[in-house]
This record gives structure tokens, C-alpha cells and sequence, in this order.
């Protein structure tokens, strides 16, 4: 089968695999919708998981079944699936311990264009089919339904860590597709108001739409002294890091409240360490909370966020800016996603 690959760090192009093979609990899906990633930038160019040779690209797909393995139970040829970017060992005792992201070692349940070939090929392997995919309704557009790989569950997870509460305050660092998720998550949850940091006028705009009260153009002065004038010095109840890099978390704690939460999605593929200042985190004191995670993945957190979409509670689809027919047109959408064309949000290829 055809893939496209990462050749070596900094280097892409097409290669030529077997087909995966298929164990018990397994499927193999044909793709019919797929999404490069900010993450699949990072690990090319910036070489953030080290080196791999003609590794398959890509963890960001929908598509149709084309075989289970003799226990599968809920899922047979033809159906369509959403496969969310992270497929855990759901027997595993990380998994059982709450962290199935972890299920392996640290960050193990990433296997798509990690530990294995990704969703960039004619047909790709997902291991725990039953725990790891979800029926896709007919009501949901293949656009719509790509979002859910890794979009929607990693910006709502953003949410989740930094454990928006009804009336916070809330700052989102970075409005590229994840933040934009998070953005309508923390909505979702109750923020009284969301703080936006980005630059590009498509996000702007979008960000606007799903709930974003201000904007804050990073470009334009300190995000610092940006967010303590609009909160007349108080600052904010929870921070939602979707950006930046080993600098913004000391951004990210100085605007916080004492007792306020950071929760940090961000792919840091620079730098050694992570900037904690010191005096504005109450030299240790000030209750000022970080947590920082790979968003989860499996089947329940799929249908929960289809059920959000089919009530019409979101519509992750206005992420999706540019479009593109036929396999072949992949790569064109990975460089896009490299060089973030000023209207870009995110590009959806159609096989
Ligand atoms: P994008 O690159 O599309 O968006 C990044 C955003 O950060 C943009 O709004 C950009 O602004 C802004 N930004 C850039 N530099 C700074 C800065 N110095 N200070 C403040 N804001 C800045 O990324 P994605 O939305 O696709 O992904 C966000 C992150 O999430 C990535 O690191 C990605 O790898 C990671 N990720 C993490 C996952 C997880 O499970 N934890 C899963 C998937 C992705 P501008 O408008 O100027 O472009
Ligand atoms: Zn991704």
C-alpha cells in the first residue's frame, strides 16, 4: 500500500509498505477523511520524537472499516469509524490507573506516527478496535467528523485540566485549531469571560464565534500587561495553554490568581526546561496549579463529544478552512499546516 512518510527528520516523501496485519482485537480502517497536524510538523522538522526512517505520517482520520479481527464485537466491515489520535491498551494498568494516554510508559497510548505507521496511507492498523474507535452518524460531515481525532477531545482536555469553573475568567494561550477547541470548551463549561491570544485574522474571527470575549494579539505588546489591564490588575481564574513555547508558562503564571489552574496542551519541541517564575508563584505558594497532559483518547470520549455535535452544541467544522481532493494532495496540506498561510485554520484532505 501507499503511505506518506516522514523519510528522516526534516525529509517527506511517498513509500511503498505491506499492508498491516490484523491480531484478535484489532481493525484495519481505510481512510476517507484525514488531517495533518501541528504535531506531525513538530515531529518532521523539528525532529520533537527523535529520529524515524519511512515512518507513515499522520493520527488525525475517519474512515471505513475494511477488517476485524474474531473479537471485535461492535464494529464490522464497511461501518465508519472515527479513530481518535491516541488508541491506548485499555487492559493496561495505566489505563486502569486513569491514564490511559500513559497505557506503556509515558505517553505510550501515541502510537499513530510514533510507535507505528499513521493514518496517512491507503489503509492503516488500529489496535483495541472495540475501546478505540466509534460510529460515525451520517448527521456528522466528514469534515466535521475529522475534528474529533484530535482537535476537539485535546482543546476541550485543555479545559478539563485547567478545570474551568461557571464565571472564571479564562485566558487561552494560542487560538490555532486546538486552542479554538478550547475556546468553545471553556464556553461550554461557563467561562464569563475568554481572553484570546493568537494573531492570525481567520482564527481571530473563528475565535470570536465560539466565544471568545477578547482578543489579545501577542504580536503587539506583552500578554502580561495586555491581560492585567483588561482585568483591571486582577488577572484570570484559569489559563489554557495551546501555544507559545518554554517561555509561556511563566507568562501563563503570572497573570493567574493565587488558587487559579493552568492547563497546558502545548507540544513544547524546544528547549530544556520550562520557565517557572519564581516570585509570582508565591516562591512555591501561591497555590497557582499547573497540569499539563496528552489528551485521552477511546470510544466513550468519541461518543461524548458526537452526542455535543449532534445536539448542535458545536460545530467543530468551522475549523476546517481548506479543503482538498484526493489522496495524492497530502503533502500539499502537511507544507500548509508547516508554513500557516495567514487563513489558514486547519486543511481537511478528501480520498
Ligand atoms: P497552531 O500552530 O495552529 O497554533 C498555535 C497558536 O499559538 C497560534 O494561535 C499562534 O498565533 C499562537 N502562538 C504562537 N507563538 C506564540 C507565542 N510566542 N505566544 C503566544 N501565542 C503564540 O497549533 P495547533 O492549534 O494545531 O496546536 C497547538 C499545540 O497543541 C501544538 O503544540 C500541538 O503540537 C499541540 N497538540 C497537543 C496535543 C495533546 O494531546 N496535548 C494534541 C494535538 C496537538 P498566530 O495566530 O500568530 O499563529
Ligand atoms: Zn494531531
Amino acid at each position: 500500500m501507499k503511505g506518506f512518510a516522514m523519510k528522516k527528520i526534516g525529509e517527506v516523501g511517498w513509500v511503498e509498505k505491506e499492508r498491516p496485519t490484523l491480531s484478535a482485537r484489532d481493525a484495519l480502517v481505510r481512510p476517507t477523511a484525514l488531517s495533518p497536524c501541528t504535531s506531525d510538523v513538530h515531529t518532521v522538522w523539528a525532529g520533537a520524537i527523535g529520529d524515524r526512517k519511512d515512518m507513515i505520517l499522520g493520527h488525525e482520520a475517519i474512515g471505513i472499516v475494511e477488517a476485524v479481527g474474531p473479537e471485535v464485537r461492535d464494529f464490522k466491515p464497511g461501518d465508519r469509524v472515527v479513530v481518535p489520535a491516541i488508541t491506548p491498551d485499555w487492559d493496561s494498568l495505566e489505563a486502569q490507573a486513569g491514564y490511559s494516554m500513559h497505557s506503556g510508559g509515558m505517553l505510550a497510548g501515541w502510537k499513530f506516527s510514533n510507535f507505528k505507521d499513521g493514518v496517512f496511507a491507503e489503509c492503516f492498523h488500529v489496535n483495541d478496535a472495540d475501546g478505540n474507535m466509534a460510529h460515525l452518524p451520517e448527521s456528522i460531515s466528514d469534515a466535521a467528523g475529522v475534528m474529533l481525532c484530535d482537535m476537539m477531545p485535546t482543546g476541550f482536555h485543555g479545559v478539563e485540566l485547567a478545570d474551568v469553573q461557571f464565571g472564571d475568567k479564562v485566558l487561552v494561550i494560542g487560538i490555532g485549531p486546538v486552542g479554538l477547541m478550547s475556546i468553545a470548551g471553556a464556553a461550554l463549561r461557563g467561562a464569563s469571560e475568554i481572553y484570546a491570544v493568537g494573531s492570525r485574522p481567520n482564527c481571530i474571527k473563528v475565535a470570536k464565534e465560539y466565544g471568545a470575549t477578547h482578543i489579545i494579539n501577542y504580536k503587539n505588546g506583552s500578554i502580561e500587561e495586555q491581560v492585567m489591564e483588561l482585568t483591571k490588575g486582577k488577572g484570570v481564574d484559569r489559563v489554557i495553554i495551546a501555544g507559545g513555547d518554554v517561555y509561556t508558562m511563566s507568562t501563563a503564571i503570572k497573570v493567574l490568581k493565587p488558587g487559579g489552574k493552568i492547563g497546558n496542551v502545548n507540544y513544547l519541541g524546544e528547549g530544556d526546561y520550562v520557565m517557572i517564575p519564581r516570585v509570582e508563584w508565591g516562591c512555591g505558594m501561591a497555590h497557582k496549579n499547573i497540569a499539563a497532559g496528552l489528551m485521552p483518547g477511546g470510544r466513550l470520549r468519541m461518543e461524548k463529544l458526537i452526542a455535543l455535535i449532534e445536539a448542535g452544541r458545536i460545530d467543530p467544522e468551522k475549523l476546517v478552512t481548506h479543503r482538498f481532493q484526493g489522496f495524492e494532495n497530502v503533502e500539499k496540506a502537511l507544507l500548509m499546516m508547516k508554513d500557516k498561510p495567514e487563513d489558514l485554520i486547519k486543511p481537511v484532505v478528501f480520498m
